[in-house]
């Protein structure tokens, strides 16, 4: 099939390496001919009317992708995710709200449209709370940690009046994601649960499957995920980024795709998260999500290449570069490890530590 892809970054580009072994084409819209996918497949710039003439199905690569296109190309040619998964992703306020209604714990929340809206959550909720925008967040940006009420003015002037959320500060242990996809005769594949590392917003490390994970909380957490799947009907992948505390899980924020959590599957599991989301598009049977070792990471390479000799050397390794420019704080490429201990897992995570903060 020929699989269109809205926008032309490196999740686009993993799809298309994923993709084009099963027999599949690509094609992509993006802004400029330096786009990590462009290489890929036919690139049209600006021009999604030549990718929809293009594409027997089309996916996207960004919960940030305009509804209201994605609701008009669906008219044409099958879109999946379909509009709706798109549209209460990209909001989390609407995020928050199915969360709410299927019984997934969240932080409390508070929708903010103005100062003396922001002033209010912060009674309701209380403090420390974080205020963020409710769309088009990533990375940590668009976000202010409130301690104190003295912060209120200075934290809504920084969301420049777009609307907000203020959420609770989750006290957490460690921050999880689970990826799971559906295929359009709703059969479903999960992968485990992942641990991260973020430092200044930006994921840094992922360790698959998360260690010492109880195997209720495994359960609880493809529960959550199931439900979801099925009340959107969605198409492809889909991501939960979770709080382990104390009393259990919380659910923070989904996206409607692969994730970055999930790049150690390439390697790490018997089908990647990027070739079952083009099997679960193209109407493909969904593969085998189980890990091909017991300890699997990876580590973003992030604002520089740095000592990727280091990498190539590695028995273990696996080295994925998206043919970006450097620039700071820039996701520029990942390394994947496989091992069959922790030992090893460790003693390789040590020889990349360069490219950990
Ligand atoms: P997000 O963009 O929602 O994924 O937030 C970015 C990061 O901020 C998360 O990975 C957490 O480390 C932290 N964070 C977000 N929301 C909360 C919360 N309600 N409580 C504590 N930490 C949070």
């Amino acid at each position: 099939m020929k699989v269109g892809v809205l926008g032309a970054g490196q999740l686009g580009r993993m799809l298309a390496i994923a993709g084009y072994p099963l027999g599949h084409q690509f094609g992509f819209s993006g802004n400029s001919q330096n786009e990590p996918s462009s290489l890929l497949g036919h690139l049209f710039i600006n021009d999604n009317k030549s990718l929809v003439d293009f594409a027997d199905v089309i996916t996207f690569e960004s919960e940030n992708t305009d509804v209201e296109v994605v609701k008009k190309i669906a008219k044409t040619v099958a879109v999946y995710p379909s509009a709706k998964s798109l549209f209460t992703t990209q909001h989390r306020g609407r995020e928050k709200a199915l969360f709410d209604q299927l019984n997934i714990p969240c932080a409390p929340y508070q929708m903010v449209n103005s100062e003396e809206d922001l002033k209010q959550a912060v009674e309701a909720i209380g403090l420390p709370a974080i205020l963020k925008t409710a769309t088009e967040g990533y990375d940590g940006k668009g976000q202010f940690l409130l301690h104190d009420t003295s912060q209120i003015t200075q934290a809504w002037n920084s969301m420049q009046a777009k609307e907000s959320i203020l959420e609770g500060f989750v006290n957490f242990k460690r921050e999880l994601s689970l990826i799971a996809v559906r295929d359009t005769d709703n059969n479903h594949k999960y992968y485990p649960l992942v641990e991260n590392t973020h430092h200044n917003g930006i994921l840094r490390l992922t360790i698959a499957p998360a260690q010492s994970i109880d195997p209720e909380v495994q359960k609880t957490a493809r529960h959550y995920m199931q439900t979801l799947l099925d009340e959107m009907e969605h198409v492809g992948a889909l991501t939960i980024e979770l709080f382990e505390t104390e009393t259990g899980l919380v659910v923070n924020e989904m996206a409607p795709r692969v994730h970055n959590s999930g790049h150690w599957s390439i390697e790490g599991a018997n089908t990647s998260q990027f070739e079952n989301h083009v099997r679960a598009i193209t109407g493909m049977p969904l593969g085998d999500s189980v890990p091909t070792h017991p300890f699997c990471a990876m580590i973003n390479v992030i604002g520089e290449i740095g000592d990727i000799e280091t990498v190539l050397k590695l028995s273990n390794t696996h080295l994925h570069l998206y043919d970006k420019e450097e620039r700071a704080d820039r996701k520029l490429g990942h390394i994947n490890i496989t091992a069959n201990s922790q030992a090893e897992l460790d003693a390789s995570i040590k020889q990349l530590k360069g490219f950990l903060p």
